[in-house]
C-alpha cells in the first residue's frame, strides 16, 4: 500500500505532463480536422450540386454542366489530395496512441480520401484521369452491330432474356464482349497507374488500398470471399444443375457439361432470375390503377411507420422523382440514386417513378439510403464518417428493404394483393436464388480473384483472357461457346472492372449483411417466416434499424455487426433463408449428374 503511494508520488508530475500533451495534441488535431471539414464541406457540396445537374437536365450539345462538374471535381481532389493534408494528418496519426477514437477515424479518412489522387505526385494522377476517362469513352461509345445494324447493350440483353434461337444469342453474346478488344491497353495501362498512384502513400497496389476502408488485409478479404463461396456452393451446384437441364430442355439440345454463356439471360452469367415466372403474384396489375406519386408517398409511409421522421420539404422540391414530360427539351439519367448533397440536409433523389412493381421495389430502396443518410447526420458524427458503416452497409440496407417491400403479408396490408389468393411461393424461392445466390461465385470468385490478381499479384497481360476464364469456369461453371483467345478481353466488358475498380467484393458484402439482417429482424424482433414478413408498423424494428444507422462510419462495422445481430460477417443466414430450396432442387435433379465440383480447383 505505501509502497505504492510513494511510486504515486513520483509519477505524477509525470502523468500531469503527459496528460497536458496529450489534450495540446487532441486539441491542435481537432482544430486541423474543424478546418478541413468546413472546406470538404464546401467543395464537395459545390461539386455534388453540380454533378446533380449533369445528371438531372441533360441538354445535348450544351456542355455548361459537364464544364462545371469537371472543374468542381478537380478543385475538390486538388484539396483533398494536397501535400498539406497528406503531411498534417501523418504527422497526427504518428502519435495516434494519444488521439481520440474519432479523430483517428478522421484523420485515416483524411489519408484514404487523399490516396485517390494525391498531390504528390500530380503527373500521375493526371495520367491516371486521362487513361480512365479515355476507358470511359471507348466503353461507352463502342458501336454494337447485330445483322448490320448498330443496337443498344439493353437489345442485346434483350436477345439474351427472350430469344429461344442458339444461333441468335450467340451472335448477342459474341458481339457483347467485342469491346474488350479495344479495352485491353487501356486496362493494362490504368492498373500501372492505379498501382503508382496508391504506391506514393505507402499502400502495396490498388486492390489492398481499396480493401483497406475495410479495416481488413488483402488476405483477409479474400478468405471471406472464399469463405462465403463456400457457404453457398452446395445451393450453387443444385441451381447450376437444374439450369443446365431446364436451358438444355428449353433449347432442344443435349445437356452440356458447363453452362454455355449464350444460354444464360445475362451478359456475365451474373443474374438468371429471368428463367422463372412466378404465376399468382401481380403487382403490376395491382399497381396500374395507382399513381406515381402514390408509390413514393407509401414507401415514405413505410419509414414513418418504423418511427422515422417525414421526408423534409425540401427532398419533395428538390428531387428529381418522375419521368420528364416529352417536351421537357431535356433528358435526364434514368437509373436511380440517392444523393447526400451537404452532409447535412440536402437530401435528393434521382428517379423516373411510374406504377409499377420494379419501382415499388426501387422507391423503398432509394429511401432507405435517404433515411441512412438522416439517421447519421447528427452532431454525434462527425461530417467526415458519414456514411455506411462500411462501403457495404449502405447498399445492404436499400436492397433489405426492397426486398421487405415485395413480400406479400406487407403487400396484403398496403392492399395491393388478395391474401387469400394462392401463389407459387416455391417458384418465388427459385427466382430470388436465381438472382442472389447465383450472383456469389460471380462476386465473391471470378470479379474479386480477377481484380485481386491483375492489382496485387501483376496478372502478366498475355493471360488476362485465360484466367478470365478459368476463374468463370471454376466459380461459375460457365463456359464460352467457342475457346477465346488472348485476343479478346472478356474482363474488360465488365463496367466495374473499369470504372469501379477493385471493390466488387461489396456487392457480395452488401447481400450477405441484408440476409444477416433481414434474418435476425424476422426471426427475433417479430417472430415471423423470413419469407413472409411485413415489418410497416413496427417500431422496434425501427429501432433496430436506427441502432445500426445513426452511427454511420463512426463505429467499427464488424463490432456493430456483432452487438446487433449476434454473430459475424457471414452467409449462414443467407444460407437458412434458401434451405427450403435444397431438398425441392435436390428432388428436381434426381438422376442428374452434378458436374461442377465440390469446391473451385
Ligand atoms: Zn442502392
Amino acid at each position: 500500500m505505501k509502497r505504492s503511494r510513494m511510486i504515486l508520488v513520483v509519477v505524477l508530475p509525470l502523468a500531469l505532463a503527459c496528460a497536458d500533451s496529450t489534450r495540446k495534441l487532441q486539441t491542435e488535431a481537432q482544430a486541423y480536422l474543424d478546418g478541413y471539414t468546413a472546406t470538404y464541406k464546401d467543395l464537395a457540396y459545390t461539386s455534388a450540386k453540380a454533378e446533380w445537374n449533369s445528371n438531372t437536365r441533360i441538354v445535348e450539345g450544351d456542355s455548361t454542366n459537364a464544364v462545371a462538374t469537371k472543374q468542381a471535381r478537380e478543385a475538390l481532389a486538388v484539396f483533398t489530395g494536397s501535400a498539406t493534408n497528406i503531411e498534417t494528418a501523418r504527422r497526427f496519426l504518428a502519435d495516434k496512441a494519444k488521439l481520440g477514437p474519432l479523430q483517428v477515424k478522421q484523420l485515416e479518412a483524411v489519408l484514404y480520401e487523399a490516396a485517390n489522387n494525391p498531390q504528390t505526385v500530380p503527373d500521375l494522377v493526371k495520367q491516371r484521369i486521362a487513361a480512365e476517362t479515355a476507358q470511359s469513352e471507348k466503353l461507352y461509345g463502342f458501336d454494337y452491330r447485330l445483322g448490320g445494324k448498330s443496337v443498344s447493350t439493353n437489345q442485346i440483353d434483350e436477345v439474351l432474356k427472350t430469344s429461344r434461337k442458339l444461333e441468335e444469342r450467340r451472335a448477342a453474346w459474341e458481339m457483347s464482349k467485342e469491346v474488350g478488344k479495344d479495352l485491353r491497353p487501356g486496362l493494362e495501362r490504368m492498373r500501372e497507374l492505379r498501382n503508382q498512384t496508391v504506391q506514393a502513400l505507402g499502400y502495396p497496389d490498388y486492390f489492398s488500398y481499396q480493401v483497406s476502408e475495410y479495416g481488413m488485409t488483402t488476405d483477409e478479404m479474400i478468405a471471406l470471399m472464399e469463405q462465403l463461396n463456400r457457404e453457398l456452393r452446395p445451393l450453387y451446384r443444385e441451381l447450376h444443375t437444374y439450369a443446365r437441364h431446364m436451358l438444355a430442355d428449353k433449347f432442344g439440345t443435349p445437356v452440356s457439361e458447363q453452362l454455355p454463356a449464350h444460354w444464360l439471360p445475362n451478359r456475365w452469367g451474373q443474374d438468371w432470375s429471368n428463367l422463372v415466372t412466378v404465376e399468382g403474384f401481380d403487382l403490376d396489375g395491382a399497381l396500374k390503377s395507382k399513381s406515381a406519386e402514390w408509390v413514393v408517398q407509401q414507401s415514405e409511409a413505410f419509414y414513418v411507420s418504423l418511427g422515422f421522421p417525414k421526408l423534409p420539404a425540401s427532398f419533395w422540391e428538390r428531387s428529381s422523382l418522375y419521368p420528364l414530360p416529352a417536351d421537357a427539351g431535356y433528358k435526364k439519367n434514368n437509373h436511380a440514386s440517392a444523393w447526400h448533397l451537404d452532409l447535412e440536409n440536402d437530401l435528393r433523389s434521382l428517379m423516373s417513378v411510374e406504377p409499377n412493381a420494379d419501382w415499388w421495389e426501387t422507391t423503398h430502396h432509394e429511401l432507405g439510403h435517404i433515411y441512412y443518410y438522416i439517421s447519421y447526420s447528427t452532431p454525434e458524427v462527425p461530417l467526415l464518417l458519414r456514411r455506411g458503416a462500411n462501403r457495404a452497409y449502405h447498399e445492404a440496407v436499400g436492397t433489405l428493404i426492397g426486398l421487405a417491400s415485395m413480400q406479400k403479408p406487407y403487400l396484403v396490408g398496403r392492399g395491393l394483393l388478395d391474401g387469400a389468393a394462392k401463389s407459387d411461393s416455391m417458384q418465388a424461392l427459385l427466382k430470388e436464388a436465381l438472382n442472389a445466390v447465383v450472383f456469389i461465385p460471380w462476386s465473391t470468385g471470378v470479379m474479386s480473384r480477377f481484380e485481386h490478381e491483375l492489382y496485387a499479384k501483376n496478372l502478366p497481360a498475355e493471360q488476362f483472357n485465360r484466367r478470365w476464364w478459368e476463374l468463370v469456369r471454376a466459380y461459375q461453371g460457365i463456359e464460352p461457346p467457342s475457346p477465346r483467345g488472348e485476343e479478346f478481353c472478356d474482363a474488360a466488358t465488365k463496367t466495374h472492372i473499369n470504372d469501379d475498380a477493385a471493390q466488387y467484393y461489396d456487392y457480395a458484402m452488401s447481400y450477405v449483411i441484408l440476409y444477416q439482417l433481414h434474418d435476425h429482424i424476422a426471426r427475433e424482433i417479430l417472430h415471423q417466416d423470413p419469407h413472409a414478413t411485413d415489418y410497416h408498423g413496427s417500431v422496434a424494428v425501427g429501432d433496430f434499424m436506427r441502432g445500426i444507422l445513426s452511427s454511420g462510419s463512426s463505429r467499427d462495422w464488424r463490432a456493430l455487426l456483432r452487438e446487433k445481430t449476434g454473430s459475424d460477417l457471414s452467409a449462414a443466414a443467407m444460407v437458412r433463408y434458401f434451405e427450403p430450396l435444397l431438398p425441392y432442387l435436390q428432388k428436381l435433379n434426381e438422376g442428374r449428374k452434378v458436374t461442377l465440383p465440390e469446391g473451385p480447383a
